[in-house]
């Protein structure tokens, strides 16, 4: 191709409408691509969207998804479809202990002045109550070796690391597993070392920003609502409730033809110039049989084969009255771990009306099999009495209504050695490029993941394309001391 108005004509089809093919598809269209982007359900999103739930009839996300300062890529692509200021950004952290007792983590200021990074987050730490001397100690002590660089190990996993580094019970428990184990979605004994360290500098050291957290003030469906739209006025489309089967490249055109199921027109055909793949590792596994057999397919697969997924459950709960006046909260000690006031971040309470009539609260669950594994009531329940461990206006309070969510392959773990099963945008098939957060990006399970998948899975299709273009967004710059440390 030539000239750009050749490079227009180009298509693309890009197959999964979760955060990994929205970021490919709004890429490229933006490029100049004809993009047609294939949804299986009835809605863009993924493993992280909302829907109608019918057990309550409420819009609920199908778990609160938090971003971080550090998450340049899906902030990247909110900010390509025009919806990034929807996010709201806090840098504080409030962890409760049992009994109601609150320690504020987050980033100090000195008079006017941010406290440069990695110093920004101690003052904060230091005056906890929830850590005890030795805890804080210990944590120093451990935040000093990643940034020596001693935790580069994959081979290590974060468990043997912690006993290396002498962690106390309370920093494990309060913190590791707490924070950084449910920011990976893993237990401890499963976490390759420098994916934790990823944390710990993006999230506590690398920059002041880095750490704030973001959460979404509609429900995450609603924020994807302009990508049909975006993608239209490129020449491109949003093709909903359609399955791809499989395909293979026309041998003198070699355009892609994929074979569809589509719930409303029945089984057809798709063509395009090139295809990206945007799909979980267990949706990849389940298209590989429908796609041309040849020896990398073969390693593909056994790379497919060494992931693992872990559940995320979350609670939903409808109150006739004000719990806490916290937007949000980290729990420490029990099997809930993080809450959501949605009617404070969202403005919702019943029926999703800006209303006093209900108070939407919602607790997360991570990395928790035995929780996964309740049923239904038990699991309200629990939630119901551990909260009220936490905030005694919940005895008091009356449930008008709950909901449990589980979803059991939420996330892929990253236990040692996985980066050797993660494989990059360029597939065993020519023109067909992989993205979703399984693939290499260097992140764990999350949406910043899915985002740099899609944004090097389009990039490798302009590279074939003949065209050199960046649509990875470059990491926050490390600030302060951090600038030293690399
Ligand atoms: C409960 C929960 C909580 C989470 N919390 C967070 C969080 O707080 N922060 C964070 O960053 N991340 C979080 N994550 C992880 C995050 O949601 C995922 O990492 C990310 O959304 C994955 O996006 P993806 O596009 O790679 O895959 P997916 O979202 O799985 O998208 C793949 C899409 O492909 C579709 N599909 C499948 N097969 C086909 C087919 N054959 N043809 C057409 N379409 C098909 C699927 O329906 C799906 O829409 C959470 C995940 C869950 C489940």
């Amino acid at each position: 191709m030539s000239t750009e108005e050749d490079q227009s004509q180009r298509t693309v089809t890009v197959v999964g409408g979760g955060v990994a093919g929205m970021s490919a598809a709004c890429a490229l269209a933006e490029a100049g691509f004809a993009v047609r982007l294939v949804e299986r359900r009835g809605y863009l999103g993924g493993r992280a969207s909302s829907y109608r739930h019918p057990g309550v009839d409420e819009v609920i996300d199908n778990c609160q998804h938090v971003v971080f300062g550090c998450c340049t890529n899906v902030m990247g692509f909110y900010q390509r479809i025009g919806v990034a200021e929807k996010v709201h950004f806090t840098s504080e952290m409030t962890m409760i202990e049992p009994g109601g007792r609150r320690s504020t983590l987050g980033s100090s200021r000195l008079g006017p002045f941010t406290l440069p990074a990695p110093l920004h987050g101690l003052p904060r730490l230091m005056a906890a109550k929830a850590f005890t001397w030795a805890d804080k100690m210990a944590l120093a002590r451990a935040f000093g070796a990643v940034m020596r660089g001693d935790a580069r190990d994959e081979n290590e996993n974060l468990a043997d690391w912690l006993k290396r580094h002498k962690q106390t019970k309370g920093a494990v428990e309060r913190f590791w597993r707490l924070v950084i184990a449910s920011a990976l979605n893993a237990e401890i004994e499963t976490i390759s070392v420098p994916y934790a360290a990823m944390v710990i500098r993006g999230l506590f050291m690398d920059s002041v920003f880095g750490g704030a957290m973001g959460m979404s003030r509609v429900p995450l469906s609603e924020l994807y609502g302009g990508v049909a739209e975006f993608l239209k006025s490129r020449g491109g489309e949003v093709v909903l409730n359609t399955s791809i089967e499989g395909g293979e490249q026309d041998e003198e055109t070699s355009q892609w033809i994929l074979r569809t199921r589509s719930s409303a027109a029945g089984a057809g055909e798709m063509r395009s110039d090139f295809v990206v793949v945007a799909l979980p590792f267990e949706g990849m596994m389940k298209l590989l049989p429908g796609l041309p057999a040849n020896e990398d397919a073969e390693a593909l697969a056994g790379q497919i084969e060494r992931h693992e997924h872990w559940p995320l459950c979350s609670v939903h709960l409808w109150f006739d009255r004000e719990i806490t006046e916290l937007d949000h909260a980290v729990l420490l000690d029990r099997e809930i771990h993080w809450l959501y006031n949605q009617t404070k971040i969202q403005g919702r309470g019943l029926q999703g009306r800006a209303t006093d009539e209900g108070h939407y609260i919602e607790l997360v669950i991570s990395a928790t099999r035995a929780f996964a594994a309740l049923t239904r009531e038990a699991a309200i329940e629990q939630a119901l009495r551990e909260l009220a461990e936490f905030f005694p206006a919940v005895k008091e309070a009356k449930l008008i209504k709950a909901a449990l969510v589980k979803e059991m392959r939420a996330t892929f773990g990253v236990p040692p050695g996985i980066d050797a099963a993660r494989p990059g945008a360029i597939s065993p098939w020519p023109g067909l490029f992989l993205a979703g957060d399984w693939v290499r990006t260097g992140w764990p399970s999350t949406m910043e993941s899915a985002a740099r998948s899609g944004h090097l899975a389009a990039e490798a299709v302009c590279a074939a394309a003949g065209r050199k273009e960046r649509f990875l967004v470059a990491d926050l710059k490390a600030q302060g001391l951090m600038r030293l440390i690399r």
